[in-house]
């Protein structure tokens, strides 16, 4: 699965200009040198380099977005399936109850 990642979330945030502000006891844990954007964590870090400046990335930065990347998709993929299930449950047990409730 090497789908180059997401070419309309890149167009999307090169029109986005987020005004952030960040309090003074608190430390980014890094600052993207083309943007000057503060991240609380490296990973959001390595996830805004590989989306905003893919081009004025190194090819160990390409490497660890796409690692970074191919992480998050499992993550929300996750996610989806916890909700999708819990939809499920919620679905028949709601259903059950009121078949029983109804029928006495
Ligand atoms: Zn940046």
């Amino acid at each position: 699965m090497s789908r180059e990642p997401l070419g309309e979330t890149r167009m999307f945030t090169r029109f986005v200009e987020p005004e952030l502000a960040v309090p003074e006891d608190d430390q980014p844990a890094a600052t993207c040198p083309y943007c000057d954007r503060p991240f609380r964590t490296e990973r959001l870090y390595t996830l805004h380099l590989g989306e905003a400046h893919p081009e004025a990335c190194s090819e160990d930065e390409r490497e660890a977005y796409r690692e970074v990347y191919e992480e998050e998709s499992h993550d929300l993929f996750t996610f989806h399936a916890k909700v999708v299930v819990s939809l499920l449950l919620l679905y028949f047990g709601v259903s059950y109850t009121y078949a029983l409730v109804w029928h006495g």
